[in-house]
């Protein structure tokens, strides 16, 4: 099973950045578990051998006992028998060289002999103890069927050997013991983080790095791939979870899109509504300043006009000429050829004193039934008396038949005019009250003509009357 080597993030303990306390990997505490089990399972296991070989030891010392009795209960016998001291010696002193010996004593009972004991006791032997003893009762049989007891043969185990020999036992029981520990620890923790803690930092990891945009990315653990277990539920989860939420934001994109659409459709619906609004507005705006039989601006834009232009040419210190245009005997004519020909004769003659004008900034206005106003920013007297005559001469030339005229034969305008001059500028119903008068005098003149103002008349001190 191949296990996903360790990033930076995965390496050995480190610090949490949220709780403060310091990461420590399953692997290692689940050894320190298994090492103070272990250690409590070597005090109760050394405990059991202990005892174990304590009584192994025991019975090896009472065997060897037994195995020196059996060795020297006969000869003993027949020394004894004989009287034969030194034979008696030798064995005492041959039997204390057994090291598992402590005591060795050879009682002397003959019928017609006082008691006797010959004994051999080892340097530090003390009793009694926990070392094994033996008495063996030493009979001899001079002839068959002549029994007879002659002592008894006295064995004690040295129990300092036994010590010792528990001693060599217990320190290679502990050692095999701590090995065993030691290793299966180091097993577990092996199996454990190659099976378990590996593929824990891994998903880990994968979920470290999920963002919205790599949701289909999905978790895979590099093992073996039937492999059905936890891990497994946990990878499939960690899937799920992730095809849900992908699943999730497709569909909030998805809503957002059409938010943004409808915003969007909404928004172009209100320019669009706007626009026209605007254009409507604007439409009746035209509407309110124009006349709508000739589509010349009306008195009312006239009005607003004759401001703008009257401040300009005052700022700009130039003259404005204003023309006041009537058309001659215009009753008349409505009463002879009929409103709608009157109608059709005012668009005509609107068209005239407009084809009239040349200069950019000059304007003609319609203020009244049959009368029309013209500006000429920047127009002195001697040009705007061109204009106006200009005018004049247009109207006429368009033929217009006027059978009721006593001016002309067609259609025929007077025009008065007035200035403002820079050197002297008047306020504008001032100048437009001199037009008008200047208007009248065309009239009272004979009408189809241009009037300017009164010049006054010199006064000749020599003048006949
Ligand atoms: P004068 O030569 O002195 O200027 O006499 P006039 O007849 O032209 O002037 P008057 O003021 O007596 O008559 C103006 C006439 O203009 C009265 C009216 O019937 C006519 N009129 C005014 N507005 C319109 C209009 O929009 N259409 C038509 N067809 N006639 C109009
Ligand atoms: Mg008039
Ligand atoms: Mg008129």
């Amino acid at each position: 099973m191949a296990v996903v080597p360790p990033t930076d993030r995965e390496a050995a303990p480190s610090e949490d950045s949220h709780t403060g306390l310091r990461r420590r990997s399953l692997g290692v505490r689940l050894a320190w578990a298994t090492m103070v089990f272990c250690g409590l399972f070597i005090v109760l296991s050394v405990a059991v051998f202990t005892a174990l070989a304590w009584t192994e030891g025991r019975e090896r010392m009472q065997a060897e006992l037994v195995q020196i009795e059996q060795a020297s209960a006969a000869t003993l016998s027949k020394a004894i028998w004989e009287l034969d001291r030194d034979a008696l010696q030798a064995h005492v002193h041959s039997a204390i060289r057994v090291p598992s010996v402590g005591r060795v004593a050879v009682k002397v009972a003959l019928a017609n002999q006082a008691p006797e004991v010959i004994e051999q006791v080892r340097a530090g032997w003390s009793a009694p103890g926990w070392a094994p003893a033996r008495t063996l009762e030493l009979a001899y049989e001079p002839f068959p069927g002549g029994r007879q007891v002659v002592g008894e043969l006295q064995l004690a185990g040295d129990e300092s050997v036994l010590w010792q020999r528990l001693r060599g036992a217990l320190s290679s029981i502990v050692l095999v013991q701590l090995l065993q520990s030691v290793l299966l620890a180091a097993l577990i923790m092996g199996v454990f983080n190659r099976m378990v803690t590996a593929h824990v930092q891994r998903v880990a990891l994968h979920l470290a790095r999920v963002r919205p945009g790599n949701l289909h990315g999905l978790l895979r653990l590099q093992r073996v791939e039937h492999a059905q277990d936890e891990l497994s539920d946990l990878v499939e989860g960690v899937n799920q979870l992730q095809h849900s939420l992908s699943a999730y934001l497709e569909q909030q994109q998805r809503y957002e899109k059409e938010l943004a659409s409808h915003r969007d459709h909404l928004a172009m619906l209100v320019q669009e509504r706007t626009a026209e609004l605007e254009t409507a507005n604007q439409r009746l705006q035209n509407l309110a300043r124009t006349d709508a039989l000739t589509g010349l601006p009306n008195r009312r834009h006239f009005d607003e006009l004759q401001t703008i232009e009257m401040r300009r040419t005052r700022r700009e210190k130039m003259p404005l000429a204003l023309l006041i245009c009537d058309v001659d005997f215009f009753k008349a004519y409505n009463d002879r050829l009929g409103h709608v020909a009157g109608d059709e004769c005012l668009q005509a003659v609107a068209h005239a004193l407009q084809a009239g004008l040349i200069r950019a900034g000059d304007m003609v206005a319609r203020i009244g039934g049959e009368e029309f106003a013209v500006l000429l920013p920047g127009a002195d007297l001697e040009g705007a008396t061109r204009v106006a005559e200009r005018l004049r001469a247009k109207v006429q030339d368009c033929a217009i038949a006027h059978p009721q005229s006593a001016a002309a034969s067609v259609v025929t305008v007077s025009i008065g005019l007035a200035v403002s001059r820079p050197e002297a500028p008047m306020e504008f119903d001032a100048l437009y009250h001199l037009a008008d008068e200047a208007l009248y005098r065309a009239k009272e003149a004979g009408r189809n003509r241009v009037a300017g103002p009164v010049v006054p008349p010199v006064i000749s001190s020599g003048a006949t009357p």
